[in-house]
């Protein structure tokens, strides 16, 4: 029978979630559901002056908008809770007390100072920087000697000299010497563990079957290797996922733009457009298609597809995908999700079904839903001035005054205007007035909306009405 599979995401609450975090829970989500297996959310907060309440509830918050669900998790309970680290330290204290009575970590009394001054002298010596060892060996009275002197001991992990070698499941073989490694800090000195430690005693407990990971924790594997097998504990499966670049090659950091989840939803990312994209950066389908709904993503995750070279994050095509996935919405879930974008944008629109008629004039050329902001707002305003000096000049120039007036002159005796009517209605303006195509339309648009570009200017004019529409018009035309 194969292994129960059981993935991980375990954030560190000391802040928003991070779009390459986003994506590291995305590939463990797909992966546990394509497999059948469960899901677990774990908050890593032994960080105590860095973790707050309120960014595990944003993580969650975005996690769920994202449309990600766990089995186990603080939220929701589960067999292998609770799923907060600092709910755990009793735990943690238990496993630490098994590997200091059988020698496997050893009570360290070098400070921080001394640490430091040591690995700079080594450093000037071209020597390795690891832990010295000076520790190691301590007999009962240096011990007594240092606590004699009030130095509280942090609590550090006897690393094996033949260092270590694991198959990870997307860099391959990885072997790390032991003098690279040297003996690491598992717990401070009022035993609060560090990160590696609490990390390998929960990876067990929670029985995860695979983790998977950026690749800035490669360097932590090994180590966390040594403490499984500390323990007698069998190992889990690796998969390092490579880092997301920027366009200019750098790690993708604030400079480029938006990094968290919050800001790309606030910006009106569509989350099915993002998990799409996000587990595109460094894996691709067999089929190579682009465009794949979470079902089809599930369906084709495939770890064998996952490339071991840095992915670049591309914002046009994210921008391209969201286009997509805003065209695919059906009207009525268009309108939806535009709401709050148009209400944040400062127009008042009591719901959704009466943005629909504005809406779907947008919805083939928007490519992220705060993008109807400057859009918009001409349905709103009482009147409408040209928005550029280019556009103003366009009305400005004889054949559009022309054409304007005669629009004004057809639409003397109309009481209602739809798409169709506008429609005969411009044609009767051209036979009229003789001005035909762009020189007609383009200062008809600007009249009516303000813009040289924007939606079906019919459908636009059926919506503002009669009424407005000649009263624009009428206020395009020079004294
Ligand atoms: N709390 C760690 C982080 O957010 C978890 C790393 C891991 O997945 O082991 O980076």
């Amino acid at each position: 029978m194969s292994k129960n599979i059981r993935t991980r995401f375990a954030p560190s609450p000391t802040g928003q979630l991070h779009i390459g975090n986003a994506r590291t829970a995305i590939l463990n989500w797909i992966f546990a559901r394509h497999a059948g297996g469960q899901f677990l959310l774990r908050i890593e907060d032994t960080d105590r002056e860095r973790s707050t309440e309120a960014s595990e509830k944003s993580i969650l918050q975005d996690l769920a908008w994202l449309g990600l669900d766990w089995d186990e998790g603080p939220d929701k309970g589960g067999d292998s809770g609770p799923y907060r680290q600092s709910q755990r330290l009793g735990l943690y204290s238990e496993h630490l007390d098994r590997l200091i009575q059988n020698g496997q970590v050893y009570p360290c009394y070098c400070t921080a100072e001394e640490l430091e001054t040591r690995r700079q002298e080594r450093l000037a010596k071209g020597e390795a920087t690891q832990y010295d060892g000076r520790c190691r060996n301590l007999n009962a009275s240096e011990a007594r000697k240092f606590q004699a002197d009030g130095r509280e001991p942090a609590f550090r992990f006897r690393a094996e000299p033949e260092g270590v070698s694991f198959d990870d499941l997307v860099r391959g073989t990885i072997a790390v010497p032991g003098e690279q490694l040297g003996d690491f800090i598992v717990a401070r000195a009022d035993r609060m563990p560090m990160y590696n430690f609490a990390c390998v005693v929960d990876d067990h407990r929670m029985q995860i079957s695979h983790i998977i990971r950026g690749d800035d924790h490669v360097s932590n594997t090994p180590r966390q290797i040594l403490i499984y097998r500390a323990f007698g504990w069998p190992l889990p499966a690796f998969a390092h996922i490579p880092m997301i670049l920027g366009g200019d090659r750098q790690r993708l950091s604030k400079r480029h733009g938006a990094t968290s989840v919050e800001e790309y939803r606030k910006q009106g990312y569509l989350p099915e457009a993002l998990i799409n994209f996000l587990s595109l950066l460094s894996w691709s389908s067999a089929s190579g298609e682009e465009i794949l709904s979470v079902p089809q993503l599930i369906r084709e995750f495939d770890f064998t597809r996952i490339s071991k070279s840095a992915a670049m994050f591309d914002a046009e095509k994210l921008n391209w995908m969201n286009g997509i996935y805003i065209r695919n919405l059906d009207p009525d879930a268009f309108a939806e999700r535009l709401l709050p974008h148009v209400r944040q944008a400062g127009y008042p629109v009591p719901d959704a079904a009466a943005l629909k008629p504005m809406a779907v004039l947008f919805q083939e050329k928007l490519e992220t839903l705060s993008g109807i902001g400057p859009k918009i707002g001409f349905f709103f305003a009482e009147t409408c001035e040209p928005e550029t000096a280019e556009a103003a000049g366009v009305i400005r120039t004889e054949s559009s005054q022309k054409a304007l007036r005669v629009f004004l002159k057809e639409t003397a005796a109309m009481a209602s205007i739809d798409r169709a009517g506008f429609q005969a209605l411009m044609k009767a303006v051209q036979t009229a007035s003789g001005v035909k195509g762009k020189d007609l339309w383009m200062p008809v648009r600007i009249a009516l909306t303000g813009q040289e570009h924007g939606p079906d200017l019919a459908g636009a004019a059926e919506i503002l009405g009669i009424e407005k529409c000649r009263k624009r018009i009428e206020s395009a035309i020079a004294d």
